[in-house]
């Protein structure tokens, strides 16, 4: 204290004011140099990227930007709207709109730069805060023309929306990879006059320009060095998930096996609308948690609250979602 203040008058003053010894260090005279202008709000967020490693694997978690769903009632089916709503408050999240983001994995291993998954590049069908996969890469430091490979769990609008722009490629030297299954079903022109019009027409924008540089993965194949397709189907017909080890160790990119950190986990037959198949999708959620939570492998969830990493535990007749902590040092 006696380095701070310097006079008894002074120490008197902030007493008076209520001061504790942290405010007076904000300079040598103790009072002096605060401003008393209201700051203005900041306009700028924290860049949406987080590192880490795994094993001798480089993992750069990039985000497309929040993905607002709507109200959870006609999104999440089978089960009564107060059980939604209630799970949804118990846990301090709103019931009047479901926010998921998109966390898009891009992976060093092996010698190879594998982008996980695209977002919703131009297309705005879920307002303006997607698309954002380019800008996050530049606030990572990662050039589009860098990477090797683009691999997909399925061909849903949000996961290969990201891959051709107007003026073509964004990534000019990628191949990909996607399950055989979701190309043929979501690039059939035979579907664009239906329901699924919008979504055919999305799949068939971003995947036929690049047609030749496609390649079809197989169930439990090793198709990249350290990179393990597992068919998931339900969600769609060729979901898949994917198994990335290194250094002896597995670390899963989970997809879309569960929209929802609380709803799709805790009660993980819950159906989501945009399943192609809810019954086999809740048996290959069920099936594939099971096997995450009793091997305790890592995990990566595109949808879950950002950066979308943690662990599946039993609890009851579901699971729960333990999230890791960022380590940011
Ligand atoms: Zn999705």
């Amino acid at each position: 204290m006696s380095k701070i203040i310097h006079n008894r008058r002074q120490f008197l003053t902030a007493s008076a004011l209520g001061m504790g010894a942290a405010t007076l260090t904000l300079g040598s005279t103790g009072l002096v140099g605060r401003a008393h202008a209201a700051a203005p709000l900041a306009t700028t967020q924290a860049p949406y990227f987080y590192r880490f490693m795994h094993g001798d694997a480089q993992v750069t978690m990039v985000s497309d930007g929040p993905l607002p769903l709507g109200s959870p009632a006609g999104n999440f089916l089978g089960v009564e709207e107060d059980v939604i709503n209630g799970m949804l408050t118990d846990n301090f999240l709103p019931t009047d709109n479901v926010v998921l983001e998109q966390n898009i994995p891009i992976v060093n291993i092996n010698g190879n730069l594998i982008l996980f998954d695209t977002g919703m590049g131009t297309i705005d069908m879920f307002g303006p805060t997607t698309g954002r996969l380019l800008k996050s890469m530049d606030e990572a430091g990662i050039a589009p023309e860098d990477i090797d490979y683009i691999v997909c769990t399925h061909g849903h609008i949000d996961h290969i929306g990201g891959i051709v722009g107007a003026s073509g490629p964004y990534f000019p030297n990628a191949e990909l990879y996607i399950s055989q299954a979701d190309f043929d079903y979501w690039t059939d022109e035979n579907k664009l006059s239906g329901g699924l019009g919008p979504f055919v027409q999305a799949a068939r924008d971003n995947l036929m320009p690049v047609r030749e540089r496609i390649s079809f993965f197989k169930d439990e194949e090793e198709f990249l060095p350290g990179i393990t397709a597992m068919a998931t189907p339900g969600h769609t017909v060729g979901h898949t998930i994917f198994m990335i080890e290194s250094g002896g160790s597995p670390l899963c990119f989970i997809g879309d096996l569960t929209h929802h950190q609380i709803l799709l986990v805790e009660r993980p037959r819950i159906e989501f609308a945009y399943d192609t198949d809810p019954k086999q999708s809740a048996d290959s959620r069920v099936r594939a948690l099971d096997m995450l939570a009793a091997n305790r492998i890592p995990c990566m969830a595109f949808h879950f609250p950002w950066p979308g990493i943690g662990h599946f535990v039993k609890m009851g007749d579901g699971f729960r979602f333990l999230p890791s902590p960022m380590q940011l040092g």
